[in-house]
């Protein structure tokens, strides 16, 4: 794996900000068990043989395993029918010792996403998709907020990022990034600008962005002279390609060694957003036993 090249600006670690929240984490199922109660559970649901979803899946497992959080995978083959999907998801719903559901997306393309998040419940929804924590979310009300944005705000808060009254950015409107991530910051009194595939003149957009939050799933799609000189720039993309000897290369949404350059905090990749994400997700599985448990 190459990395990329060090920058000028301060580097937002997710790494060693990830590690630190699993040992908090960790500290804190250590004490759960201590008072003679279950460890939290995690529940992953895998179907099909996606080579990335499978990556993505033991990372999460292994990390469950790094802070004492049960996890408990259910592994389907692709041709898996939406009945028997859906059934697994209701069985989990009622499971005791399961406290959180993680369907990791994208599902072949013959099952839908949407019919699974319909019936999963939002009290174990720790990738907060479903319509109940969506709205929750957009109302301000307490819920299970999905990983990634979370992870953003979590690396903002850390590296001491004013955010009210400043200028967001944000690229991509997905439900899964763009819009909670814009909807995070909004809530944190910055005034947020969402861009997507249609908006026009995105570079002068990006300009006036003190903070640039970039989920457009576009390889380096942002360019060093689109960011305004001391801005925070979190890349929130993840693209796998082979390097000039074959070697894995990763990079991300922003051509990162430019906008270092320019930029006073930005988040590198690897090693930015996605470990945050993971532990969000260790995060919220505790929030959620430790809701359905009466502890919170
Ligand atoms: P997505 O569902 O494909 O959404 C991409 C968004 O970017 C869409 O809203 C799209 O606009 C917008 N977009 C596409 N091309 C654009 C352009 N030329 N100019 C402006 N906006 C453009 O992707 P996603 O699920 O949000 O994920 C985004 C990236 O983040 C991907 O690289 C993904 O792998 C990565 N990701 C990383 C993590 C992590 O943990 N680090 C987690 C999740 C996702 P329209 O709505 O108009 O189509």
């Amino acid at each position: 794996m190459v990395l990329q090249e060090q920058s000028v600006g301060q580097v937002m670690d997710g790494k060693a900000l990830a590690a630190s929240v699993r040992e908090t984490l960790k500290e804190k199922v250590t004490k759960i068990v201590e008072t003679g109660k279950r460890r939290p559970g995690l529940a992953v649901v895998l179907v099909g043989d996606d080579k990335a979803s499978a990556l993505y899946v033991k990372n999460k497992t292994q990390s469950c395993k790094k802070v004492g959080i049960e996890s408990f995978m259910h592994t389907f083959p692709a041709d898996t029918d939406m009945e028997t999907l859906l059934n697994c998801i209701k069985t989990l719903n009622q499971s005791d010792v399961v406290d959180g559901i993680l369907v990791q997306l994208p599902l072949p393309s013959h099952l839908s996403a949407e019919e699974v998040l319909a019936v999963l419940d939002p009290n174990k929804d720790v990738d907060g998709l479903t319509t109940e924590s969506m709205g929750r979310l957009f109302a301000g009300k307490t819920g299970l907020r999905p990983c990634t944005p979370v992870g953003v705000m979590v690396l903002l808060e850390e590296h001491k990022v004013d955010v009210e009254g400043k200028h967001a950015v944000v690229i991509g409107r997905s439900n899964l990034v763009g819009k909670p991530i814009a909807m995070l910051l909004q809530q944190k009194n910055a005034t947020v600008t969402m861009c997507h595939s249609r908006t026009k003149d995105l570079d002068k957009i990006c300009q006036n962005a003190d903070i640039l939050v970039v989920a457009a799933g576009k390889r380096e799609f942002v360019k060093g002279s689109w960011i305004k000189p001391g801005a925070t720039v979190i890349d929130v993309g993840i693209h796998h390609t082979q390097g000039p000897d074959g070697e894995s290369v990763i990079s991300g949404d922003v051509q990162y060694a430019d906008a270092a350059k320019v930029a006073r905090h930005i988040t590198p990749v690897p090693g930015g957003v996605g470990p945050m994400t993971v532990a969000m997700l260790l995060s919220n599985t505790i929030t959620a036993f430790e809701r359905r448990t009466g502890i919170k």
